[in-house]
């Protein structure tokens, strides 16, 4: 195949399937820079900006659906050590990301649309010719729920499509791989966060994969029931940083009919004798995971605007074309394997959770289940409350704590 026919089939190809990013950090550029007041004058979201990410360079890099991650850090300085009964404001600021993507979707509502459903998605991108860019949400780690399935659910019911197990602290759920790097014990999902799994499943939210620890990903695989995503994670095997899939998970992807979209961090793309990191070394990884488990479990995850650069050749949201290209070359590979990469592969995720989703509903309930370490604190005033029936204390198994506040 010549490269001038690779050029004329792709340009028809991005117009009948959407390239589909699952990791972009621009909503916390927003936060970070005009502390989401986008109204202010000296923004505007369709002019050339300095970041990764504006609407001009989406339109160029033909971007059909985008998740936008909404990534609060974890809460306590030292990352290694967490208190999860401290009250801290990782919902709050969760809930300004989600919002702020929001009202950026509304104020360019001429390019963006706001979608719900894998099909609403594809429906959007097919009946505007991929003119109108579907957006969802994704939630970068546990953290942000605190310590709540409620607040997993009510995450949902906002639009966000999926939560990444950890960022770079363990939580009550899981261990994340920045923890193990640091020197604790790595012991993978806990008994909590396999209900938290169980919720995600029947509500229909993707499991995402990314940042968290190898016992993690192994214990994930073995009680999901619906295929999970790594919405920015690349090869273990080329490049050695613990977030990175390694080898005997790939292949459990496989089996779980997941994906793993390839992340663009110069940093988890570092090959052994590279000085330089391109857009060479980002088809590496993604030609490494095509070779060992298929063209059905391959994906693009940028980390644009959540990273200082992009590889050389791979510097901004406009390149996605380039980096399609440059696969397809290196491959030779049919028009239907391409466009499983460009964005068919996480749709089809997408579409079997909520298939999962539907089924689970109607067999279980939400799961109430708490934290068991949770402190429930309450107001000694409170023990002149109406009680709710005889024996009533002795129903629950971790008990309240009354303390005066008004001393
Ligand atoms: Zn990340």
């Amino acid at each position: 195949m010549t490269v001038n026919n690779i050029d004329e089939r792709l340009d028809k190809l991005v117009t009948q399937y959407p390239i589909i990013d699952t990791h972009n950090d621009f909503p916390y550029a927003l936060r970070l820079h005009l502390h989401n007041e986008i109204k202010t004058k000296e923004f505007n979201f369709d002019s050339l900006l300095t970041s990764h990410t504006d609407l001009i360079r989406m339109r160029e890099g033909k971007i059909g659906i985008q998740f936008f991650s909404c990534f609060i850090e974890c809460k306590d300085d030292d990352y290694l050590y967490q208190d999860f009964n401290k009250p801290n404001s990782a919902v709050r600021d969760t809930l300004e990301q989600i919002d702020v993507v929001q009202r950026l979707v509304d104020e360019y509502s001429h390019s963006f649309k706001f979608v719900y459903t894998a099909d609403e998605a594809l429906k959007s991108f097919r009946e505007t010719k991929g003119k109108k860019i579907s957006v969802t949400l994704g939630v970068e780690g546990l953290h942000q729920v605190d310590l709540s399935l409620a607040v997993v659910r009510q995450y949902y019911a906002l639009g966000v499509r999926y939560i990444t197990l950890t960022h770079n602290c363990d939580n009550p759920f899981a261990t994340a791989a920045s923890s193990v790097t640091g020197g604790l014990p790595d012991k993978g999902l806990s008994d909590y966060g396999r209900d938290c799994v169980k919720e995600m499943n029947r509500l229909g939210m993707m499991v995402d994969l990314s940042h968290v620890s190898h016992k993690t990903m192994l214990d994930v695989l073995e009680v999901t029931q619906a295929p999970v995503i790594f919405s920015h994670s690349s090869v273990y095997k080329l490049s050695k940083h613990e977030r990175n899939v390694r080898d005997d998970v790939l292949k459990l992807v496989k089996d779980n009919g997941g994906v793993v979209c390839v992340n663009f961090y110069p940093d988890f793309l570092i090959q052994e004798g590279h000085s330089d990191i391109t857009i060479e070394d980002a088809v590496d990884h993604i030609k490494y995971i095509i070779n060992l488990i298929g063209w059905d479990h391959v994906g693009f995850g940028s980390d644009f605007d959540g990273m200082p650069c992009g590889p050389v050749g791979l510097e901004d949201v406009s390149k996605y074309p380039t980096l399609v290209k440059k696969v397809w070359e290196a491959t030779n590979a049919n028009e239907e394997d391409i466009i499983k990469m460009m964005g068919l592969n996480v749709l089809r995720v997408w579409k079997e959770c909520e298939l999962v989703s539907n089924n689970l509903k109607n067999k279980i309930s939400p799961i109430e289940t708490n934290w068991d370490q949770r402190k429930w604190i309450f107001s000694e005033y409170c023990k002149q409350m109406p009680v709710l029936f005889p024996g009533v204390e002795d129903v629950i198994e971790n008990k309240n704590i009354y303390v005066n506040h008004h001393e």
